[in-house]
């Protein structure tokens, strides 16, 4: 069979297994995504060749939410370099929700982790800017550099987050009493709102996994958006905490860097290859999407693309020039 068959097959199969399957719930502590259709459901691969495959709602719009934190982590390490973000942020699982307290009290407020909302928020004021507005136009650039297109603010969202977000406010406050956050805490706090209410389709985000699969260059515009260098930091700290309290089982049972987000986004990336993207907005209790986890799951399954197999993937790991004519 044909790679690009195989993928093809996989992701048709998949979105078939997993679109009548109930459980889960819109986030609802953010008015705005209380409300999205929770039928919505849309998969897509993107290789490192640039080739596309959807099935479903691969198109519509949703919030990238804490996905958003992996960019942010991205450009913070840019600016700053590996071993001084290791430092300021930390890159260990936390084990605890993604805005828990808890978390950071065990630490000394450190926050352990960039892709919990504590270091997010540490992350975010570690980018460089002269001002909170310069901030967020660097980030919707960096977003938009990963994605390969220009994305955009959803105000709905961002109005209704900025209206809901006084427990992360408190986090920008804990954090800058101890000494973890970089620039003056509610701009901060409000930069990393809005940039969590930027609006992605289902193959941005596989196209964002794509380019942390390739590198840091984006497979379908060939533009760098993250040095080659700080890639294996972030899949690392994907691998760890991506999934929040369920990295480990996600590691376990599937063995591919990952990172979900409120929205019902959900990426995980096969490094050299490919990364696969899914969008449901029903969650589980730990805010990570029901029907993407189980979609993603199958996929990664049928290919055999967990890092941890010792084996031939159905997908060789080859540039889109060769992927798409092996069989020819
Ligand atoms: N904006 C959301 C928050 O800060 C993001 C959380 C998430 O996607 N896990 O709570």
């Amino acid at each position: 069979m044909l790679a690009s068959d195989a993928i093809a097959t996989a992701v048709a199969n998949a979105w078939i297994q997993a679109k009548d399957t109930s459980g889960g719930a819109n986030a609802n502590y953010i008015p705005a995504l209380a409300t999205v259709d929770p039928t919505l459901f849309g998969i897509s691969v993107v290789t490192t060749g640039g080739d596309t495959f959807t099935a479903g709602d691969a198109t519509v719009e949703f919030a990238i939410e804490s996905i958003s934190k992996v960019v942010s982590m991205a450009l913070a390490m840019d600016a700053i370099g590996a071993e001084e973000f290791h430092g300021k942020v930390g890159t260990d699982p936390t084990g605890l929700p993604f805005n828990s307290v808890m978390a950071l009290a065990l630490h000394g407020n450190k926050p352990m982790s960039a892709l919990v909302n504590a270091g997010a928020m540490s992350a975010t004021s570690l980018i460089p800017a002269e001002s909170a507005e310069h901030r967020w136009v660097t980030i919707l650039e960096g977003q938009s550099t990963f994605a390969g297109r220009q994305l955009t603010l959803s105000d709905m969202i961002n109005d209704s987050e900025q209206a809901t977000n006084a427990h992360n406010k408190g986090i920008a406050w804990l954090l800058q009493a101890a000494g973890y956050l970089h620039a003056d805490p509610m701009g901060v706090c409000d930069v990393y709102t809005r940039q969590c209410s930027t609006l992605i389709t289902t193959t941005d985000l596989a196209v964002i996994g794509a380019t942390l699969a390739n590198g840091g260059i984006n497979p379908t515009t060939q533009h760098q958006a993250v040095t080659a260098d700080n890639v294996p930091h972030i899949l690392a700290e994907m691998t760890m905490e991506g999934l929040y309290e369920s990295s480990g089982d996600w590691a376990y049972s599937v063995g591919l860097p990952g990172k979900s987000g409120v929205g019902g986004g959900l990426v995980a990336v096969v490094p050299g290859v490919l990364a696969i993207a899914a969008y449901s907005p029903p969650l589980d209790e730990r805010g990570n999407s029901v029907r993407a986890q189980q979609a993603i799951t199958q996929i990664t399954r049928t290919l055999n693309l967990s890092l941890y197999r010792n084996g031939p993937r159905t997908v060789i790991p080859e540039p889109a020039s060769v992927l798409t004519t092996i069989g020819d």
